[in-house]
């Protein structure tokens, strides 16, 4: 039920319970998740708002309603999902979805696609989505999902509804797997000096890299496997440098530096090296070669391959 996220999500619950209690959808929403555990749960509880229509019902029993199990077993035939085919969502899956969406409805007069990881719309492809949401058909509504609401083409941005969610302090904890990161986030004071030089360990890679380009290879050794060793130290170093690069972003974009104030200097060296458009690109391949950590890639081949990557951007 939407409603058990009232508590945890008061905004993009008013915001959706308003459209549920008028009926009026917009024609997209672009969720921003910002790593909010029970994403999905949220935007499939919306999503049964829309289609069931005696989900507000008393007598309305979940586990008896077909709309609802249908939903929940995948198996509505007017829902779509895509989820990117590799690295990018192609243009051949939004073709796909397309002539999916020029039949008719079988039930209802609803159609829903949702699109994961939005920010792995390529060129091509993003330009068939903007088609799509610049000709809004009646009765059909777009869900876009990111965690790198960056990585979404401006153009796209504008055409949907942002819903953003928060990942509270409570969920993290309960979450438990990036208490690192929630201290920096929330009690820097609380971090332990081993934290601390870590954490500066990373900064310095990134501005080293951000000087010497190409030769940050040589010296990898030094600037980051001495100190980055197991899989989960990647992993919190990696959402170390997106967190570093969206505070860039905040910078270039006149915003206050949200998480390494004490960096200012060196965030503002890095920022005068940098367009928007660069570091959208830098924070797109970050996320890109995190996802890669988790499937115990080599982590010298890995982070070889990473500065060669954000050069040949
Ligand atoms: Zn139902």
């Amino acid at each position: 039920m939407l409603d058990n996220y009232q508590k945890s999500q008061p905004i993009a619950y008013r915001i959706l319970k308003n459209a549920v209690s008028k009926d009026k959808y917009s024609h997209a929403y672009l969720f921003e998740t910002n790593g909010f555990y029970d994403s999905y749960n949220l935007i499939f509880s919306f999503i049964k708002e829309i289609l069931c229509k005696n989900i507000n019902k008393e007598t309305h029993n979940p586990q008896k309603c077909n709309i609802c199990r249908m939903i929940d077993s995948g198996n509505y035939p007017e829902i779509e999902i895509i989820s990117p085919d590799g690295m990018w969502i192609k243009k051949e899956q939004l073709r796909k979805l397309q002539n999916e969406f020029n039949k008719k409805a079988i039930i209802g007069n609803t159609k829903i696609y949702i699109i994961k990881e939005a920010e792995k719309l390529n060129k091509q492809s993003a330009n068939s989505m903007l088609k799509f949401l610049e000709e809004p058909e009646e009765g059909i509504i777009a869900i876009l999902v990111t965690d790198n609401i960056y990585g979404i083409l401006e153009t796209i941005r504008s055409r949907c509804q942002l819903i953003e969610l928060k990942e509270s302090k409570k969920e993290l904890s309960v979450k438990n797997t990036n208490n690192k990161l929630s201290l920096i986030l929330y009690n820097k004071e609380e971090l332990e000096e081993e934290e601390i030089e870590k954490i500066e360990k990373v900064i310095k890679f990134i501005n080293y890299y951000e000087k010497n380009h190409l030769d940050t290879i040589i010296y990898m050794q030094k600037l980051w496997h001495d100190y980055i060793k197991t899989k989960e130290d990647m992993l919190y170093a990696f959402d170390l440098m997106i967190l570093y690069y969206k505070d860039v972003l905040n910078k270039i974009s006149n915003r206050d530096i949200e998480i390494f104030d004490d960096y200012e200097k060196e965030i503002e060296e890095v920022s005068n090296k940098n367009t928007i458009t660069e570091i959208c690109d830098k924070l797109n391949i970050l996320t890109d070669f995190k996802e890669k950590i988790k499937y115990n890639a080599n982590a010298k081949l890995l982070m070889d391959k990473l500065v060669i990557t954000l050069e040949g951007r």
